[in-house]
């Protein structure tokens, strides 16, 4: 791990030196930010979270209120993969997890070398530079932990099926905590063999102190349809408790905390799972946005990989669901402060976000993520 993260620093050198005008190619960034200014970054992705399925979530769920919408900075995104306008949740969270934009379906690699740009396979994720600057870095899902978000966060492998591969990369990450659904080679031992404490109920999570690593593996039908059948905890417990132990680090932290269900109601066009997930989802980013606003070193950051089931208004004063795939709109990116570089209105690039947030957590250049043009 080590070995490959600083051959990744070595390249994103070289990289930064052969893209020339680097800075000035990101007009839809401000130039008006600090470096270093904030001390921890929470990075909170709604899977299939278009601004029409927020629109529904209001409507039909919420009496017209998203916590996410009153964040002072409204933008928006792309959700493009490699080469093609269209993404799902592997290339979609590759992109925010490292800068890069690669095909469909890879998690944090370049599956194809003769594409690759230049020798990268292997881009560096934010939770890997997170480590690398001593801070405690974190992945929260209500996905399994093998899903496609939560792996391009903390694992790199060529297809988002190889569970295995992702689970056993996770397992050597050095990422503090990793919660979320259950995922089929995360066990008892293989957690503790590698320094892990592993829970698996809402009991166990509260019972966690600041300084020891875990590994949840909560029930996974609990998470998707936000019941509570087997002591599980919500996402919006999730996030408070991962801040609670993450903030404990004098370093600061990074967290990226997934509502995965948003998508996987969409893709079933199950209005009401779906709009549930969704307003679960606004629940984490309240408590994130509470703790950000007391802690006052701390930037909020909401997006979406992408939106599912091309949600349109039905003509009738509600909405409805046109398709049961990934929408090709641009999402919603919310920031917690307008000092971060990020700009209203104004539309950016997905694998832009990450970049901003290692501007902002003051990294060194020569380990931001990779910069690639397309
Ligand atoms: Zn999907």
């Amino acid at each position: 791990m080590l070995s490959v993260l600083k051959k990744i620093i070595a390249f994103s050198v070289s990289a930064i030196l052969a893209v020339c005008g680097f800075m000035g190619m990101t007009n839809n960034i401000s130039d008006d930010y600090e470096e270093g200014k904030y001390k921890n970054v929470i990075l909170m992705i709604g899977d299939g979270m278009s601004f029409n399925n927020l629109e529904a979530t209001k409507l039909y769920r919420t009496d017209g209120y998203l916590a996410m919408e009153k964040m002072p900075v409204k933008a928006t995104s792309d959700i493009d993969s490699y080469i093609i306008p269209a993404t799902d949740s592997a290339a979609g969270g590759t992109a925010l997890a490292t800068g890069l934009r690669v095909w469909i379906n890879s998690v944090a690699v370049y599956p194809f070398l003769p594409y690759a740009p230049d020798d990268i396979s292997v881009p560096v994720t934010l939770c890997e530079l997170a480590k690398a600057n001593d801070m405690a870095a974190g992945v929260v899902t209500t996905d399994e932990t093998s899903g496609a978000t939560p792996s391009s966060f903390s694992a790199h492998t060529i297809a988002r099926g190889n569970e295995k591969d992702i689970s056993n990369d996770q397992l050597v990450s050095g990422i503090d905590l990793i919660w979320g659904g259950a995922s089929e080679s995360i066990n008892e031992e293989n957690t503790a063999a590698n320094g892990y404490t592993y829970i698996d109920s809402e009991t166990d999570m509260n019972a966690l102190t600041a300084g020891s690593k875990s590994f949840a593996q909560f029930s996974f039908s609990d998470m998707k349809y936000c019941t509570n059948n087997h002591d599980t905890p919500t996402i919006e417990e999730m996030t408070s408790k991962a801040i609670e132990i993450l903030s404990a680090d004098e370093d600061g932290f990074f967290l990226m905390v997934e509502g995965a269900c948003i998508d996987k109601h969409a893709h079933d066009n199950d209005m009401d799972n779906m709009i549930l997930s969704a307003a679960e989802f606004d629940k984490a980013v309240a408590a994130a946005l509470e703790f950000a606003e007391k802690d006052g070193e701390t930037l909020v950051v909401v997006t979406a990989d992408h939106g599912t089931g091309g949600m349109q208004p039905d003509g009738k004063g509600g909405y409805k669901f046109t398709h049961g795939s990934h929408d090709m709109t641009d999402v919603p990116v919310y920031v917690s402060a307008e000092d971060a570089g990020f700009i209203s209105d104004v539309q950016i690039k997905n694998r832009q976000i990450p970049v901003q947030i290692a501007r902002v957590l003051g990294f060194d250049k020569s380990q931001f993520p990779a910069q690639k043009t397309n």
